[in-house]
Protein backbone atom coordinates (compact mmCIF):
# COMPACT_ATOMS: atom_id res chain seq x y z
CA UNK A 1 0.00 0.00 0.00
CA UNK A 2 1.41 3.57 -0.71
CA UNK A 3 1.14 5.63 2.60
CA UNK A 4 3.76 7.98 1.27
CA UNK A 5 1.63 10.69 1.47
CA UNK A 6 0.71 10.48 5.34
CA UNK A 7 3.95 9.91 6.48
CA UNK A 8 4.05 11.98 9.42
CA UNK A 9 5.15 11.11 13.04
CA UNK A 10 1.81 12.28 14.54
CA UNK A 11 -0.18 10.43 12.03
CA UNK A 12 2.27 6.95 12.75
CA UNK A 13 1.42 7.82 16.59
CA UNK A 14 -2.74 7.71 15.46
CA UNK A 15 -1.79 4.39 13.57
CA UNK A 16 -0.29 2.82 16.21
CA UNK A 17 -2.76 3.46 18.80
CA UNK A 18 -5.12 1.76 16.33
CA UNK A 19 -3.21 -1.10 15.26
CA UNK A 20 -3.02 -1.91 18.99
CA UNK A 21 -6.98 -1.25 19.22
CA UNK A 22 -7.24 -3.59 16.15
CA UNK A 23 -5.22 -6.52 17.41
CA UNK A 24 -7.45 -6.63 20.72
CA UNK A 25 -10.42 -6.27 18.92
CA UNK A 26 -9.03 -8.51 16.53
CA UNK A 27 -10.71 -7.00 13.10
CA UNK A 28 -9.50 -9.00 10.04
CA UNK A 29 -6.81 -7.45 7.48
CA UNK A 30 -9.57 -6.12 4.94
CA UNK A 31 -11.78 -4.65 7.87
CA UNK A 32 -8.70 -3.32 9.57
CA UNK A 33 -7.31 -1.41 6.38
CA UNK A 34 -10.70 -0.09 5.88
CA UNK A 35 -11.00 1.65 9.06
CA UNK A 36 -7.47 2.76 9.74
CA UNK A 37 -6.71 4.53 6.13
CA UNK A 38 -8.91 7.94 5.24
CA UNK A 39 -11.51 7.71 2.83
CA UNK A 40 -10.91 11.25 1.25
CA UNK A 41 -7.23 13.24 1.22
CA UNK A 42 -8.01 17.15 -0.19
CA UNK A 43 -5.80 19.31 -0.53
CA UNK A 44 -6.39 22.74 -2.46
CA UNK A 45 -4.12 26.01 -3.32
CA UNK A 46 -5.65 28.65 -2.31
CA UNK A 47 -4.28 32.30 -4.13
CA UNK A 48 -5.12 34.97 -1.99
CA UNK A 49 -4.08 39.25 -2.63
CA UNK A 50 -2.56 40.43 0.81
CA UNK A 51 -2.87 43.78 1.21
CA UNK A 52 0.63 45.32 -0.31
CA UNK A 53 -0.60 43.82 -3.84
CA UNK A 54 1.11 40.71 -3.65
CA UNK A 55 -0.46 37.30 -4.22
CA UNK A 56 0.65 34.36 -2.18
CA UNK A 57 -0.07 30.78 -2.48
CA UNK A 58 -1.37 28.90 0.39
CA UNK A 59 -2.06 25.07 0.61
CA UNK A 60 -5.04 24.12 2.09
CA UNK A 61 -5.97 20.35 3.27
CA UNK A 62 -9.28 18.63 4.28
CA UNK A 63 -9.46 14.95 5.60
CA UNK A 64 -12.38 13.25 5.22
CA UNK A 65 -11.77 9.93 7.79
CA UNK A 66 -15.00 8.34 6.61
CA UNK A 67 -18.54 8.51 5.74
CA UNK A 68 -19.88 5.22 6.84
CA UNK A 69 -21.73 6.69 9.77
CA UNK A 70 -22.71 10.30 8.56
CA UNK A 71 -21.27 13.63 7.21
CA UNK A 72 -17.39 14.04 8.66
CA UNK A 73 -17.36 16.29 11.34
CA UNK A 74 -14.14 18.76 12.58
CA UNK A 75 -12.09 21.87 12.88
CA UNK A 76 -10.00 23.92 9.93
CA UNK A 77 -6.71 25.26 11.70
CA UNK A 78 -4.62 28.33 10.43
CA UNK A 79 -1.07 27.44 11.65
CA UNK A 80 2.51 27.76 9.84
CA UNK A 81 3.48 23.72 10.24
CA UNK A 82 0.02 22.14 9.07
CA UNK A 83 0.59 18.74 7.34
CA UNK A 84 -1.63 16.86 5.25
CA UNK A 85 -0.54 13.63 7.80
CA UNK A 86 -1.23 15.59 10.93
CA UNK A 87 -4.33 16.38 9.42
CA UNK A 88 -4.92 12.70 8.98
CA UNK A 89 -4.73 12.00 11.99
CA UNK A 90 -6.32 14.68 13.79
CA UNK A 91 -9.40 13.09 11.61
CA UNK A 92 -8.74 10.06 12.73
CA UNK A 93 -9.17 11.09 16.59
CA UNK A 94 -11.85 12.92 15.63
CA UNK A 95 -13.21 9.81 13.95
CA UNK A 96 -13.07 8.07 17.08
CA UNK A 97 -14.43 10.58 19.13
CA UNK A 98 -17.61 11.22 17.02
CA UNK A 99 -18.20 6.99 17.34
CA UNK A 100 -17.28 7.01 20.89
CA UNK A 101 -19.78 9.56 22.04
CA UNK A 102 -22.31 7.71 19.36
CA UNK A 103 -22.47 10.84 17.27
CA UNK A 104 -23.76 10.63 13.52
CA UNK A 105 -20.97 11.56 12.22
CA UNK A 106 -17.37 10.16 10.89
CA UNK A 107 -14.00 12.35 12.04
CA UNK A 108 -12.78 15.19 9.67
CA UNK A 109 -10.14 18.11 10.17
CA UNK A 110 -8.88 20.84 8.04
CA UNK A 111 -5.63 23.07 7.95
CA UNK A 112 -4.12 25.83 5.77
CA UNK A 113 -0.34 26.47 6.36
CA UNK A 114 -0.60 30.39 7.03
CA UNK A 115 0.47 31.80 9.77
CA UNK A 116 -2.78 34.13 11.52
CA UNK A 117 -0.34 35.67 13.76
CA UNK A 118 1.14 37.50 10.64
CA UNK A 119 -1.83 38.28 8.61
CA UNK A 120 -4.67 41.28 8.29
CA UNK A 121 -8.39 40.81 9.45
CA UNK A 122 -8.66 41.40 5.47
CA UNK A 123 -6.31 39.10 4.14
CA UNK A 124 -7.35 36.28 6.91
CA UNK A 125 -11.03 36.88 5.05
CA UNK A 126 -9.47 36.49 1.72
CA UNK A 127 -8.15 33.21 2.33
CA UNK A 128 -10.88 31.54 4.33
CA UNK A 129 -13.52 32.71 1.58
CA UNK A 130 -11.51 31.14 -1.23
CA UNK A 131 -10.51 28.00 0.85
CA UNK A 132 -14.22 27.58 1.46
CA UNK A 133 -14.80 28.72 -2.34
CA UNK A 134 -12.22 25.83 -3.13
CA UNK A 135 -13.85 22.97 -0.93
CA UNK A 136 -17.36 23.65 -1.67
CA UNK A 137 -17.29 20.72 -4.59
CA UNK A 138 -16.68 18.58 -0.88
CA UNK A 139 -18.47 19.90 1.49
CA UNK A 140 -22.07 20.29 2.42
CA UNK A 141 -23.97 20.42 6.02
CA UNK A 142 -24.94 16.28 5.07
CA UNK A 143 -21.04 15.39 3.50
CA UNK A 144 -18.46 17.49 6.05
CA UNK A 145 -19.35 20.24 8.58
CA UNK A 146 -16.22 22.25 9.97
CA UNK A 147 -15.94 24.00 12.79
CA UNK A 148 -13.29 26.67 14.58
CA UNK A 149 -9.78 25.07 15.61
CA UNK A 150 -6.28 26.77 16.62
CA UNK A 151 -6.08 30.01 14.74
CA UNK A 152 -9.42 30.26 13.67
CA UNK A 153 -12.43 31.62 15.71
CA UNK A 154 -16.36 31.99 15.21
CA UNK A 155 -15.38 35.09 13.16
CA UNK A 156 -14.13 32.57 10.49
CA UNK A 157 -17.03 30.40 10.71
CA UNK A 158 -19.51 33.43 10.28
CA UNK A 159 -17.29 34.23 6.27
CA UNK A 160 -17.38 30.74 5.73
CA UNK A 161 -21.19 30.73 6.10
CA UNK A 162 -21.17 33.68 4.17
CA UNK A 163 -19.29 32.43 1.50
CA UNK A 164 -21.11 28.96 1.16
CA UNK A 165 -25.10 30.55 1.61
CA UNK A 166 -24.30 33.52 -0.85
CA UNK A 167 -23.37 30.66 -3.53
CA UNK A 168 -26.32 28.77 -2.61
CA UNK A 169 -28.38 31.64 -2.65
CA UNK A 170 -30.10 31.07 0.77
CA UNK A 171 -28.74 31.19 3.99
CA UNK A 172 -27.19 27.56 4.92
CA UNK A 173 -25.90 28.02 9.01
CA UNK A 174 -25.58 24.03 9.02
CA UNK A 175 -22.75 24.43 6.67
CA UNK A 176 -20.13 25.39 9.77
CA UNK A 177 -20.66 24.65 13.84
CA UNK A 178 -19.18 27.07 16.36
CA UNK A 179 -20.51 30.08 15.05
CA UNK A 180 -21.79 33.47 16.04
CA UNK A 181 -25.23 32.85 18.51
CA UNK A 182 -26.46 35.77 16.22
CA UNK A 183 -25.72 33.63 13.26
CA UNK A 184 -27.44 30.84 14.86
CA UNK A 185 -24.49 29.21 16.58
CA UNK A 186 -25.65 26.98 20.11
CA UNK A 187 -26.14 28.55 23.46
CA UNK A 188 -23.57 26.78 25.55
CA UNK A 189 -20.64 26.09 22.81
CA UNK A 190 -18.20 28.02 24.40
CA UNK A 191 -18.12 26.43 27.67
CA UNK A 192 -19.07 23.15 26.54
CA UNK A 193 -15.82 21.32 26.21
CA UNK A 194 -14.75 22.66 29.80
CA UNK A 195 -18.28 21.91 31.18
CA UNK A 196 -17.57 18.46 30.04
CA UNK A 197 -14.17 17.88 31.14
CA UNK A 198 -15.70 19.39 34.70
CA UNK A 199 -18.80 17.26 34.63
CA UNK A 200 -16.91 14.23 34.07
CA UNK A 201 -14.40 14.76 36.70
CA UNK A 202 -17.01 14.98 39.02
CA UNK A 203 -18.71 11.28 38.00
CA UNK A 204 -14.79 10.30 38.46
CA UNK A 205 -14.87 11.71 42.38
CA UNK A 206 -18.19 10.72 43.05
CA UNK A 207 -17.05 6.87 41.66
CA UNK A 208 -13.76 7.33 44.17
CA UNK A 209 -16.36 8.75 47.06
CA UNK A 210 -14.65 11.78 47.06
CA UNK A 211 -16.85 14.98 48.40
CA UNK A 212 -17.00 17.93 46.01
CA UNK A 213 -17.12 20.52 49.08
CA UNK A 214 -13.51 18.38 50.30
CA UNK A 215 -11.75 18.41 46.99
CA UNK A 216 -8.90 20.41 45.18
CA UNK A 217 -7.85 20.90 41.85
CA UNK A 218 -5.17 22.03 39.27
CA UNK A 219 -5.67 23.28 35.81
CA UNK A 220 -2.80 23.66 33.41
CA UNK A 221 -3.99 25.85 30.62
CA UNK A 222 -6.26 28.93 31.27
CA UNK A 223 -7.50 29.17 27.90
CA UNK A 224 -11.43 28.19 26.41
CA UNK A 225 -11.01 24.62 28.25
CA UNK A 226 -9.41 25.30 31.28
CA UNK A 227 -11.34 28.54 32.42
CA UNK A 228 -14.73 27.19 32.01
CA UNK A 229 -13.14 23.68 33.24
CA UNK A 230 -11.85 25.24 35.99
CA UNK A 231 -15.28 27.55 36.85
CA UNK A 232 -17.68 24.59 36.64
CA UNK A 233 -15.39 22.42 39.14
CA UNK A 234 -15.55 25.79 41.57
CA UNK A 235 -19.38 25.78 41.10
CA UNK A 236 -19.50 22.17 42.49
CA UNK A 237 -18.14 23.20 45.67
CA UNK A 238 -13.96 22.40 44.38
CA UNK A 239 -11.46 24.04 45.31
CA UNK A 240 -8.83 25.44 42.48
CA UNK A 241 -5.26 25.71 44.32
CA UNK A 242 -2.97 26.04 41.11
CA UNK A 243 -3.93 27.01 37.41
CA UNK A 244 -0.77 27.67 34.96
CA UNK A 245 -0.69 29.23 31.34
CA UNK A 246 2.40 29.43 28.65
CA UNK A 247 3.75 32.22 31.20
CA UNK A 248 3.28 30.81 34.25
CA UNK A 249 1.44 29.45 37.29
CA UNK A 250 -0.17 30.87 40.39
CA UNK A 251 -0.88 28.97 43.74
CA UNK A 252 -3.44 29.55 46.41
CA UNK A 253 -3.93 26.54 48.63
CA UNK A 254 -7.34 28.30 50.11
CA UNK A 255 -8.55 28.36 45.97
CA UNK A 256 -7.92 30.78 43.69
CA UNK A 257 -10.43 33.47 43.44
CA UNK A 258 -11.37 32.85 39.26
CA UNK A 259 -13.55 35.78 38.57
CA UNK A 260 -10.94 38.08 39.65
CA UNK A 261 -7.93 36.02 38.20
CA UNK A 262 -9.77 36.02 35.14
CA UNK A 263 -9.99 39.71 35.41
CA UNK A 264 -6.18 39.93 36.03
CA UNK A 265 -5.31 37.83 32.73
CA UNK A 266 -8.08 40.06 30.80
CA UNK A 267 -6.02 43.12 32.04
CA UNK A 268 -2.39 41.52 31.70
CA UNK A 269 -2.09 38.16 29.10
CA UNK A 270 -1.24 36.28 31.67
CA UNK A 271 -1.49 34.32 35.58
CA UNK A 272 1.73 36.00 36.14
CA UNK A 273 1.80 38.59 39.20
CA UNK A 274 -1.94 37.78 40.15
CA UNK A 275 -2.37 39.44 43.81
CA UNK A 276 -4.19 36.28 45.77
CA UNK A 277 -1.85 33.83 44.92
CA UNK A 278 1.47 32.80 44.97
CA UNK A 279 4.01 32.33 42.01
CA UNK A 280 5.17 28.78 41.77
CA UNK A 281 7.09 26.96 38.52
CA UNK A 282 4.65 25.54 36.48
CA UNK A 283 6.72 22.05 36.23
CA UNK A 284 5.92 21.95 39.90
CA UNK A 285 2.34 22.50 40.35
CA UNK A 286 1.79 19.67 37.90
CA UNK A 287 3.12 17.14 40.67
CA UNK A 288 1.66 19.12 43.67
CA UNK A 289 -1.55 16.98 45.91
CA UNK A 290 -5.28 17.58 44.66
CA UNK A 291 -7.98 15.10 43.72
CA UNK A 292 -8.53 16.20 39.77
CA UNK A 293 -5.39 16.98 37.64
CA UNK A 294 -6.90 18.62 34.36
CA UNK A 295 -3.99 19.56 32.00
CA UNK A 296 -5.98 21.51 29.41
CA UNK A 297 -3.06 23.35 27.35
CA UNK A 298 -1.04 21.40 25.08
CA UNK A 299 -0.09 17.71 24.00
CA UNK A 300 2.60 15.64 25.60
CA UNK A 301 2.28 17.50 29.29
CA UNK A 302 2.52 14.56 31.13
CA UNK A 303 5.40 12.77 30.23
CA UNK A 304 7.92 9.57 31.41
CA UNK A 305 9.30 12.38 33.69
CA UNK A 306 6.45 13.81 35.62
CA UNK A 307 4.12 10.77 35.73
CA UNK A 308 5.43 8.73 38.32
CA UNK A 309 5.55 12.16 40.60
CA UNK A 310 2.38 12.89 40.39
CA UNK A 311 -0.13 12.91 42.86
CA UNK A 312 -3.46 13.80 41.82
CA UNK A 313 -6.38 11.06 42.44
CA UNK A 314 -8.00 12.06 38.62
CA UNK A 315 -6.80 13.08 35.39
CA UNK A 316 -9.48 14.70 33.32
CA UNK A 317 -7.92 14.96 30.23
CA UNK A 318 -9.19 18.73 28.57
CA UNK A 319 -6.42 18.36 25.60
CA UNK A 320 -6.10 16.77 23.03
CA UNK A 321 -3.02 13.95 23.90
CA UNK A 322 -2.05 15.85 26.79
CA UNK A 323 -0.35 12.33 27.91
CA UNK A 324 2.61 10.50 25.98
CA UNK A 325 2.15 6.72 25.80
CA UNK A 326 5.26 6.15 28.08
CA UNK A 327 3.59 8.19 30.55
CA UNK A 328 0.29 6.39 30.23
CA UNK A 329 2.11 3.26 30.49
CA UNK A 330 3.38 4.13 33.98
CA UNK A 331 -0.38 5.85 35.06
CA UNK A 332 -1.72 2.52 34.41
CA UNK A 333 1.14 0.19 36.13
CA UNK A 334 0.86 2.76 39.47
CA UNK A 335 -3.00 1.92 38.79
CA UNK A 336 -4.08 4.52 41.62
CA UNK A 337 -4.94 7.33 39.44
CA UNK A 338 -8.34 7.38 37.79
CA UNK A 339 -7.59 8.83 33.67
CA UNK A 340 -10.48 9.67 31.87
CA UNK A 341 -9.15 9.43 28.66
CA UNK A 342 -9.01 12.86 25.94
CA UNK A 343 -11.48 11.29 23.35
CA UNK A 344 -14.30 11.46 26.26
CA UNK A 345 -13.31 13.80 28.71
CA UNK A 346 -13.35 16.48 25.74
CA UNK A 347 -15.88 15.38 23.79
CA UNK A 348 -18.56 18.19 25.09
CA UNK A 349 -16.77 20.17 22.30
CA UNK A 350 -17.78 18.31 19.61
CA UNK A 351 -21.33 16.80 21.11
CA UNK A 352 -22.60 20.73 21.31
CA UNK A 353 -21.60 21.04 17.78
CA UNK A 354 -23.98 18.04 16.96
CA UNK A 355 -26.26 20.26 18.38
CA UNK A 356 -25.97 23.32 17.07
CA UNK A 357 -26.06 21.12 13.90
CA UNK A 358 -29.04 19.63 15.10
CA UNK A 359 -30.87 22.96 15.83
CA UNK A 360 -29.97 24.49 12.77
CA UNK A 361 -31.31 21.38 10.43
CA UNK A 362 -34.41 21.52 12.42
CA UNK A 363 -34.52 25.72 13.02
CA UNK A 364 -34.59 25.33 16.56
CA UNK A 365 -33.30 27.65 18.74
CA UNK A 366 -32.42 25.35 22.57
CA UNK A 367 -31.15 27.34 25.64
CA UNK A 368 -28.26 26.93 27.23
CA UNK A 369 -29.49 24.49 30.60
CA UNK A 370 -31.82 22.60 27.59
CA UNK A 371 -27.91 22.02 25.97
CA UNK A 372 -25.72 21.89 29.08
CA UNK A 373 -28.61 19.12 30.24
CA UNK A 374 -28.14 16.77 27.22
CA UNK A 375 -24.44 17.07 27.27
CA UNK A 376 -24.41 15.55 30.70
CA UNK A 377 -26.80 12.85 29.64
CA UNK A 378 -24.69 12.00 26.51
CA UNK A 379 -21.54 12.14 28.09
CA UNK A 380 -22.26 10.26 31.61
CA UNK A 381 -23.87 7.68 29.01
CA UNK A 382 -20.07 7.42 27.34
CA UNK A 383 -18.38 7.35 30.74
CA UNK A 384 -20.61 4.64 32.08
CA UNK A 385 -19.80 2.70 28.76
CA UNK A 386 -16.46 3.07 28.87
CA UNK A 387 -16.13 1.88 32.08
CA UNK A 388 -17.79 -1.28 31.98
CA UNK A 389 -16.39 -2.12 28.86
CA UNK A 390 -12.88 -1.50 30.77
CA UNK A 391 -13.67 -3.44 33.95
CA UNK A 392 -15.02 -6.51 31.60
CA UNK A 393 -11.91 -6.56 29.58
CA UNK A 394 -9.70 -5.66 31.71
CA UNK A 395 -8.33 -2.68 30.01
CA UNK A 396 -7.26 0.77 30.89
CA UNK A 397 -9.99 3.28 30.40
CA UNK A 398 -7.86 4.66 27.03
CA UNK A 399 -8.00 1.46 25.56
CA UNK A 400 -11.57 0.97 26.43
CA UNK A 401 -12.74 4.12 25.05
CA UNK A 402 -10.57 3.57 21.32
CA UNK A 403 -11.80 -0.26 21.53
CA UNK A 404 -15.91 0.69 21.41
CA UNK A 405 -14.96 3.67 19.21
CA UNK A 406 -13.12 1.63 16.59
CA UNK A 407 -15.79 -1.15 17.49
CA UNK A 408 -18.74 1.20 16.33
CA UNK A 409 -17.25 2.52 13.32
CA UNK A 410 -16.02 -1.50 12.35
CA UNK A 411 -19.30 -2.86 13.06
CA UNK A 412 -20.80 -0.29 10.53
CA UNK A 413 -18.64 -0.83 7.64
CA UNK A 414 -19.70 -4.36 8.33
CA UNK A 415 -23.17 -3.91 8.44
CA UNK A 416 -23.09 -2.08 5.24
CA UNK A 417 -20.96 -4.66 3.25
CA UNK A 418 -18.19 -3.80 0.50
CA UNK A 419 -19.70 -1.84 -2.88
CA UNK A 420 -19.95 -2.98 -5.58
P1 LIG B 1 -6.77 28.13 24.09
O1 LIG B 1 -5.84 28.66 23.06
O2 LIG B 1 -8.05 28.85 24.36
O3 LIG B 1 -6.00 28.03 25.52
C1 LIG B 1 -4.79 27.37 25.68
C2 LIG B 1 -4.25 27.72 27.07
O4 LIG B 1 -3.10 26.93 27.33
C3 LIG B 1 -3.81 29.17 27.22
O5 LIG B 1 -4.12 29.64 28.52
C4 LIG B 1 -2.28 29.08 27.05
O6 LIG B 1 -1.60 30.17 27.71
C5 LIG B 1 -2.03 27.77 27.74
N1 LIG B 1 -0.77 27.14 27.41
C6 LIG B 1 -0.18 26.99 26.20
N2 LIG B 1 0.98 26.35 26.33
C7 LIG B 1 1.12 26.07 27.65
C8 LIG B 1 2.12 25.43 28.42
N3 LIG B 1 3.21 24.93 27.85
N4 LIG B 1 1.92 25.32 29.77
C9 LIG B 1 0.82 25.81 30.36
N5 LIG B 1 -0.14 26.44 29.68
C10 LIG B 1 0.02 26.57 28.35
O7 LIG B 1 -7.03 26.61 23.69
P2 LIG B 1 -8.25 25.68 24.10
O8 LIG B 1 -9.33 25.80 23.09
O9 LIG B 1 -8.53 25.88 25.54
O10 LIG B 1 -7.60 24.24 23.86
C11 LIG B 1 -6.73 23.62 24.80
C12 LIG B 1 -6.57 22.16 24.44
O11 LIG B 1 -7.87 21.53 24.44
C13 LIG B 1 -5.98 21.84 23.06
O12 LIG B 1 -5.26 20.64 23.15
C14 LIG B 1 -7.21 21.61 22.19
O13 LIG B 1 -6.92 20.80 21.06
C15 LIG B 1 -8.09 20.88 23.19
N6 LIG B 1 -9.52 20.90 22.86
C16 LIG B 1 -10.19 22.07 22.75
C17 LIG B 1 -11.56 22.05 22.48
C18 LIG B 1 -12.37 23.32 22.42
O14 LIG B 1 -13.61 23.22 22.28
N7 LIG B 1 -11.77 24.50 22.54
C19 LIG B 1 -12.23 20.82 22.28
C20 LIG B 1 -11.51 19.62 22.41
C21 LIG B 1 -10.14 19.68 22.71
Amino acid sequence: MRTELLQNPVFAMAAAQFDQVADFLELNEELRNRCKWPKRLITVTVPVRHDDGRTEVYFGHRVQHHLTRGPVKGGLRFHPKVELGEVAALAMWMNWKCALMDLPFGGGKGGINCDPRNLSQGELERITRRFTMEMTPFIGEDIDIMAPDMGTNEQTMAWMVDTYSTRAGRLVPGIVTGKPLGLQGSAGRTRATGHGVAFLASRALNKLGVEMNDATAIVQGFGNVGSFAARTLASYGVKITGISDVTGAVWNAGGLDLEKLAAHVDATGSVVGFSEGEAIDPREMLVQACDVLVPAATDMAITRENAPLLKCRVIAEGANGPTTPEADQIITERGDIFLIPDILCNAGGVTVSYFEWVQNLQRLRWTEREVLTRLETMLEGAFNRVLSFAEKNGLSQRTAAQSLAVKTVADVKSQRGLFP
